[in-house]
């Protein structure tokens, strides 16, 4: 049993640290412990690794980790560049092979579940609800896959000018090299689409695999990117699909409950097998009889649980940002700006302590501080604080109906109206 308790240990420990290092400086997790495991991951270990080294090597140490870490990391590398290539792209890729994901989950559903439809504890309906339910989630795949992001041209460049302010932090008034068009506040040319794209939110990979299909309907249209005009598809997308996997995960766990009831398993147990009528021993038993009778059932219900928990993770993240007004590729931009300040201010504050370690020279001497203290004293990044001020967020509300209906769909209809007035 204790070995049992080990591993769920294990796993959970496992677990907090691969989401803390992978998702910790989303927006979501800010303030949270798991934003701390993402700091001391990412930048406070190393930290600490090199007072240790200073404190136990003297300078020698120091130097030769600088060398390493400039080896590693100011310098092209393979490595390196082929993360900031993914990172630029962003693609999420979790969906690359997103209708054959759905077709194969669903099929299996069928061929697992449909025959025990209708049951004690689920009505027929549900054989033409699921139907409907997958159909919607293609068809809203489908329409973040073909509608327009929001593609600035030279003819309806003016509309999109229009629509955002530059706000001379991160957006600055400047051409697109590529296109040789004014370029938006809050655009970006997507170098994959090659085009540049309105409110630039990221690239989506998992559109790719539709790339053939769609030459095949129009060469023109090259419609990969989630940008001003259909990130409200991309968040229903991912609100509908996770809706649907707690659906399906719900609808299999009553289809077994009723399996339960209909064979009287629960009697069985407890009369002809003489096990105690209480919660704790009877789980065990059902668990271990669901597992021999029902796995595909039971499997599918873990996988559609951990695949809704992943949906809602990606769908808070990106609700969150439209509650905010902003996009994942400002958030980068933010970053970039916000550790560049530091840099700047750490510099700064490294001057200041040579001028006054130098003035202490020739004052008295003061009592050095304490190895210990020195070790376990927050970074000098950690305490300067950088104001990001993001000018486009209007409050929850208007922030809200922007990404419903875009800024440049509500001024082509005013200008249209002004037209025909
Ligand atoms: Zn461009
Ligand atoms: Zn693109």
């Amino acid at each position: 049993m204790a070995v049992q308790w080990l591993l769920v240990c294990h796993g959970l420990v496992t677990l907090l640290v691969v989401i803390s290092f992978l998702c910790g400086q989303w927006p979501i997790f800010q303030g949270t412990f798991i934003s701390r495991i993402h700091y001391f991951i990412t930048l406070g270990a190393f930290d600490y690794f090199q007072r240790f080294v200073a404190i136990v090597f003297g300078s020698r140490g120091t130097n030769a980790i600088h060398s390493v870490e400039n080896y590693c990391c100011d310098r092209p590398n393979p490595i390196l560049q082929s993360l900031v290539v993914v990172k630029e792209q962003n693609v999420i890729d979790f969906g690359v092979i997103y209708l054959t994901i759905i077709a194969a989950t669903y099929y299996m559903i069928v061929q697992s579940s449909f025959s025990y439809i209708p049951g004690y504890y689920i009505s027929g309906v549900h054989r033409y609800t699921s139907l409907l339910a997958v159909g919607v989630g293609i068809l809203l795949f489908l329409l973040t896959s073909f509608s327009d992001p929001g593609t600035v041209n030279a003819e309806n460049v003016s509309e999109y000018l229009s629509a955002y302010p530059y706000d001379n932090v991160i957006y600055l008034e400047k051409e697109c090299s590529t296109c040789k068009i004014p370029k938006p506040a809050r655009s970006k040319h997507c170098s994959i689409c090659d085009r540049c794209v309105a409110r630039f939110d990221h690239h989506c990979g998992w559109m790719v695999c539709l790339q053939s299909l769609k030459l095949l309907l129009s060469p023109n249209m090259n419609n990969n990117c989630i940008g001003e005009r259909n990130t409200r598809y991309f968040l229903a997308f991912l609100l509908w699909h996770f809706l649907l996997c707690v659906y399906g995960a719900v609808a299999i766990a009553f289809i077994l409950a009723g399996r339960l009831k209909e064979l009287q398993v629960i009697h069985i147990l407890t009369v002809y097998y003489g096990i105690e009528s209480s919660f704790r021993s009877l789980a065990p038993q059902v668990a271990q009889w669901l597992l021999a009778s029902y796995n595909t059932q039971v499997l599918l219900v873990v996988f559609l649980a951990i695949v809704s928990l992943l949906l809602a993770g990606f769908f808070g993240y990106h609700a969150n940002l439209c509650l905010e007004n902003t996009t994942t590729n400002e958030t980068y931009k933010w970053q970039d700006y916000i550790s560049w300040q530091m840099k700047i201010s750490e510099a700064k504050a490294s001057a200041a302590a040579l001028k006054a370690s130098l003035g202490d020279l020739s004052n008295e001497k003061k009592p050095p501080e304490s190895k210990w203290k020195a070790f376990f004293r927050r970074s000098h990044l950690e305490d300067v604080e950088v104001v990001k001020k993001n000018i486009y967020d209007k409050g929850y509300f208007h922030n809200f109906l922007e990404v419903i209906f875009p800024l440049s769909t509500r001024r082509r209809l005013l200008q249209n109206k002004t037209k025909s007035g």
